[in-house]
């Protein structure tokens, strides 16, 4: 057997495992940010070296897609589309720690983002009386900014508004801010819990996509636990490095050596 084909049986599996599944369980990690191919494009990364320098690198998930976007580089969208239709119709909950807000194209009754993403802003001062939807005008403000930086010049991009509760400067609500307001997504985590209750008997498949190390706690340690605990769960492990799966594990999943966008893309 040559191995394209080993791999093509592998995703066969896989997706029967997941048209078998009552409830399927996703986690969608750092892979999803793009940025094994953003570094590719000339002035991707040194706008991020400037976003951090000037100290607002709560813009870098903004800048990720508007990099992808200006550079007509879509392979992370045509990824979520494909995992759009292998999910629709079914039982499931998605966790994610990448912060593109294209992920949030999925049922938001389902997904919870724990890292926050470019589509809430909160107070900078982090006194927890700011939390509402980022405008339009947030958005040009932003676009007009990251067309600078991306011709290699750049001024400080603000967001619309200041915080009625202490006055203080607003920028966006994910995990790059200091003082990061974690009531964006805490309501949802509830949600993402109760389901997490009611898969323990079920035939559960777990399938953990890009997923690094960056935030273990969130999606990598659980995940497993999960698994493990579940008599009836495959745990698929998808990542281009960390693809190992732990020993308590084996007999009851598979780890794919491969980058998750381009895996789902093959599928
Ligand atoms: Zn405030």
């Amino acid at each position: 057997m040559s191995s394209f084909e080993a791999i093509s049986e592998q995703n066969e599996e896989i997706i029967e495992k997941i048209r078998q599944a009552e409830k399927i369980l996703v986690g969608l990690g750092e892979e999803f940010d793009g940025t094994k191919t953003l570094m590719q494009f000339p002035g991707y990364a040194d706008g991020c070296r400037k976003l951090k320098e000037r100290g607002i690198p709560w813009l870098i998930p903004e800048w990720n897609v508007f990099c992808s976007e200006r550079s007509g580089e879509d392979s992370a969208v045509s990824a979520l589309k494909k995992l759009h239709s292998l999910l629709e119709g079914r039982d499931y909950f998605i966790v994610s720690t990448s912060t593109d807000r294209r992920i949030a194209s999925f049922d938001d009754s389902r997904l919870v983002m724990p890292c926050g993403s470019g589509l809430k802003k909160q107070c900078a001062g982090g006194c927890g009386q700011m939390l509402s939807e980022v405008t339009e005008e947030d958005k040009d403000s932003m676009r007009q900014d990251f067309e600078e930086l991306f011709h290699g010049r750049g001024a400080g991009a603000f967001l619309t508004g200041t915080c009625p509760g202490c006055g203080a400067a607003l920028v966006l609500n994910n995990v790059y801010v200091e003082n990061y307001d974690e009531n964006g997504y805490l309501p949802q985590w509830d949600t993402y819990k109760k389901w997490l209750q009611g898969t323990l008997n079920c035939r559960l498949l777990v399938l953990e996509l890009g997923v690094g190390i960056q935030f273990p706690s969130v999606i990598r340690w659980p995940f497993e636990k999960v698994a493990f605990f579940n008599q009836k769960a495959f745990f698929c492990r998808v990542n281009e490095k960390l693809y190992h799966l732990a020993k308590e594990l084996s007999g009851k999943g598979c780890g794919i050596s491969k980058n998750a966008i381009e895996w789902l893309n093959q599928l």
